[in-house]
């Protein structure tokens, strides 16, 4: 077992194989790095404060809150904050109102969540499809 010391300070062994230049390879090139627990917990707080950003952002806009668990609602808001975004982007200023008023329809995380895929003015499409009578 080879012990290496993070860039984060974390020390942590490894089995590593090899002859020994490409083993003093392999630990400079997880010295350079976070240890993996570090690194996922860096992810995850960019993921929070993109999160809460987009929530921000949607607020702004004059988004309504949306509904459904913490986690899902957190996700939402930044595919949300992106698909509007992208949405906007393809109308003229005087039918900005138009296409917020219509995603404004979508209030459930969940609607979000599974149109995630959707891109520009599908999102407007697929909200007027399912939220007008
Ligand atoms: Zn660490």
């Amino acid at each position: 077992m080879e012990k290496v010391r993070h860039s984060c300070g974390c020390t942590k062994k490894y089995r590593l194989y090899g002859p020994a230049h490409s083993v003093r390879r392999q630990i400079e090139h997880r010295e350079a790095m976070p240890c993996p627990k570090c690194k996922r917990a860096a992810e995850e707080a960019v993921f929070i404060a993109t999160c809460e950003e987009s929530a921000l952002a949607n607020t702004e806009m004059g988004l309504p809150e949306l509904t459904g668990t913490a986690a899902q609602v957190a996700y939402a808001e930044s595919i949300r904050r992106d698909g509007v975004r992208d949405a906007l982007r393809m109308v003229n200023s005087d039918q900005e109102q138009d296409v917020i008023d219509t995603l404004s329809k979508a209030t459930a995380a969940k609607w979000w969540l599974d149109n995630k895929e959707l891109m520009f003015g599908a999102w407007t499409a697929k909200a007027k499809a399912d939220f007008t009578a």
